[in-house]
């Protein structure tokens, strides 16, 4: 097989080539890359070995030497080896230092060209980075080389003698000495200046200003990384051609929370109107091995979440009589319902599903018995705490793992709003985010169930959708945001 050197685009999933997308599903294994984006492995085989180049073990990133290492150790053994790169493998990228250490330890490689950021966040933010009559040429430079430097290896005197379209990479923290040397070597201190950042991503920000005031505008709108820097009168251009503000969701950017492969239909309709969309935590219940559990022997059996009635059967051996001599006490009105499912009734239900709720019902009750608890592996400890600070003997058994589908991090819950499709993506959302007060969110709900859902877990409901489909969704998201 070959070690492929992928571009993966300036960061909108989207925007990766159709070759290489095939190559991410085929990959046995995957080295990726700081910039590579936390959509596209998702595309990866569930068995494909995922290495994180840009945050190793410790969270320090992997050494190029140590990189280029993993490259030929993979590429020996013949598995299919995908290096993802941000944007493309060879701009800037360090793709080809690792095609050189694959050639000299006699291993094949393909490089599969990706859109570099450096013209695609210029695009992304209405930029063109050339224009007829005002730019002929485009110099992609790092800002990487410090102008102030005597041993600098690029000649800033000379591009700004050249004119035209700089963009500069990696350039943010050194801006006011681009600037300057740019200014002192007679480029004019009014040409324009834009800087994007996080280019095609829904954080995408654009800031704008001359050569003489970028510096001081950048630290003032506190300007980080990743951004690309254009300097040249085809900024100016963007007031004319920007399109993405024209658009009725521009600037908005709105969670999903279906499972993946639904999600593109929505997905989908939402870019189109300008939004940018974050795909929310989705969850994989995966059941637990147990001991046998002599469950005969406990007054009061508590069950946590609608997943955990089934499993709960399974580990007592299938046969529901054992539990006659205990009481039955369920978490909201969903739990109850899977209780009932396998042939059992609660006896106790709390109306919201928060263990809150349940310890609120049970404390006064409980002292002296024994109590089992069956739940996730990740559940909060609040109620066999509480539980046993009110007397009780209590037992846990951990049923399942959640595993989300989609990588947790804050982003979601940071939206302008979060489209919600059933009851099950409301509880997706507040499991992976079990510490957070989730009823200031603008959840947008396709209907009365979903809505009973959110309101039982304390989400917050800005509006429910008036036709109960995908189209009323995308209705209800306009109303509300455009
Ligand atoms: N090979 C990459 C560049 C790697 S160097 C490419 O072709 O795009 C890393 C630099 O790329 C960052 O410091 C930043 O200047 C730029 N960059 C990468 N992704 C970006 C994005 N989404 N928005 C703005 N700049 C980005």
């Amino acid at each position: 097989m070959t070690v492929f050197l992928v571009g993966a685009g300036p960061g909108d999933p989207g925007l990766i080539t159709v070759r290489g997308l095939d190559l991410i599903r085929r990959a046995d294994v995957l080295v990726l890359d700081r910039l590579a984006g936390d959509q596209l492995p998702l595309e990866a085989r569930a068995d494909c070995l995922q290495i994180d180049a840009g945050k190793a073990p410790g969270r320090v990133a992997m050494t190029q030497a140590a990189i280029n290492a993993c490259l030929v150790e993979h590429g020996r053994t013949g598995a299919l080896v995908v290096r993802l790169k941000g944007g493309d493998p060879f701009v800037f990228g360090r793709g080809s230092e690792e095609a050189e250490a694959l050639r000299h330890a006699g291993i094949d490689y393909e490089v599969v060209p990706g859109i570099s950021s450096s013209i695609a966040a210029p695009a992304a933010a209405g930029i063109p980075v050339t224009h007829r009559g005002l730019s002929t040429h485009v110099t992609i430079v790092t800002g990487h080389e410090d102008p102030a430097k005597p041993e600098t290896q690029t000649d800033w005197a000379a591009l700004a003698r050249a004119g035209g379209t700089l963009v500069v990479l990696m350039g943010v923290g050194r801006l006011a000495r681009i600037a300057e040397a740019l200014i002192n070597a007679g480029r004019a201190p009014e040409t324009p200046v834009g800087i994007v950042e996080h280019g095609t991503l829904p954080t995408q920000r654009v800031t704008t200003g001359t050569l003489a005031t970028i510096a001081d505008v950048a630290a003032e709108a506190g300007v980080g990384s990743p951004a690309v820097t254009i300097i040249g009168d085809v900024v100016a251009v963007r007031d004319q051609i920007g399109w993405t503000e024209r658009l009725p969701l521009a600037g908005r950017v709105l969670a999903v929370t279906r499972a993946r492969a639904q999600a593109d239909g929505l997905t989908r309709r939402l870019t189109d109107l300008g939004a940018k969309v974050i795909s929310a935590p989705t969850i994989l219940t995966v059941p637990l091995a147990t001991e046998p559990i002599d469950a005969g022997s406990y007054d009061l059996v508590v069950v946590t979440s609608p997943n955990t009635p089934a499993l709960l059967l399974a580990a007592i051996g299938g046969d529901a009589r054992v539990l006659h001599g205990a009481e039955l006490a369920a978490i909201g009105p969903g739990t109850a319902a899977a209780l009932r499912e396998v042939g059992l009734v609660a006896d106790l239900v709390s109306e919201r599903a928060v263990a809150e709720a349940l310890l609120e019902r049970l404390a006064d009750r409980v002292a002296g018995k024994r109590v089992l608890i069956a739940r996730a592996e990740e559940a909060r400890d609040l109620l066999p705490d509480g539980l046993t600070h009110a007397g009780a003997l209590v037992d846990v058994i951990a049923l399942y793992r959640t595993e989300y589908a989609v990588p947790v991090g804050d982003g979601p819950l940071a939206a302008d709003a979060v489209t919600f499709t059933s009851a099950s993506t409301v509880r997706a959302l507040v499991a992976a985010y079990p510490e957070r007060d989730l009823s200031g969110l603008a959840g947008i709900s396709i209907g009365p169930v979903t809505s009973a859902a959110m309101r039982e877990l304390g989400v917050g409901i800005a509006l429910e959708a008036d036709e109960h489909d995908l189209d009323g969704l995308v209705a209800a998201v306009l109303e509300l945001l455009s």
